[in-house]
């Protein structure tokens, strides 16, 4: 569906105004950044959210994010993939040079990548994707194993930069199961910063402010950003 201009406009400011008090109760220098995932929404609606100072965008499908990254060449925008890489599309997502895949989920993924990337004299910038609640429906490393998991990677895959950490809060309504998937993330990101992690990606519509709360500074959002 095409949203008006007005719609988006009040939805971006509503998401914007609950950022902003979610960081500054954690302190003033706490800054987060806002992807806006276009998944489930019309091409229309990146172009007018871009008019109104939105710039990075997430996909979760290969596909579809070269289908949109050609659709809206002309904007400077800035394009994350954030779901899973299934390993025939590697070379796909290398050449549409994304600025961050935040969705590198095991090791295997990575060596596969370093390859390609490899041969393709290419890098990119990467999040390692922690399967914090340990869901057996999540992709992602297990938390005990991030750690080594995320020095293996830095040692072994020259071509890709580790960024830091990205997780998707656990799947529940009991608020204090999804909390604690964000504070392990956290944790982990936090051993990770003297390994130049800066980038802790936690956080969707339904538990960003809780995200941000436990650390976050990064948050991927769709649905609340489409709605009429
Ligand atoms: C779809 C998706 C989001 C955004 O979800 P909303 O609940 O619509 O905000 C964030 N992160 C990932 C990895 C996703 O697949």
């Amino acid at each position: 569906m095409i949203l008006d201009k007005e719609t988006l406009r009040a939805n971006l400011d509503k998401v914007i105004w609950n950022i902003e008090q979610a960081r500054i109760s954690v302190s003033e220098h706490h800054i987060v950044k806002l992807v806006t995932v276009a998944k489930y929404t019309d091409v229309e609606n990146i172009a007018t959210l871009y008019e109104l100072g939105q710039r990075a965008f997430g996909e979760n499908q290969v596909q579809q994010l070269r289908e949109r990254m050609a659709q809206l060449e002309d904007l400077p925008l800035e394009w994350h993939m954030i779901g899973r890489l299934q390993k025939n599309k590697i070379n796909n997502l290398i050449d549409l040079r994304p600025s961050l895949m935040q969705s590198l989920d095991s090791f295997e993924l990575a060596q596969e990548m370093q390859k390609k990337l490899k041969a393709k004299e290419a890098k990119m910038h990467c999040l390692l994707q922690i399967n914090a609640a340990k869901e057996e429906s999540k992709a992602g490393v297990m938390p005990e194993a991030a750690l080594e998991t995320y020095l293996q990677i830095k040692a072994e895959c020259p071509n890709i930069t580790l960024k830091g950490v990205m997780t998707i809060g656990a799947h529940t309504d009991d608020t204090k199961a999804i909390q604690e998937s964000f504070e392990t993330t956290h944790r982990i990101y936090e051993n990770l910063e003297k390994e130049g992690a800066t980038i802790c990606s936690m956080g969707m519509s339904g538990d960003y402010e809780l995200a941000i709360k436990c650390g976050s500074n990064l948050v991927r959002i769709g649905s609340a950003l489409f709605r009429n």
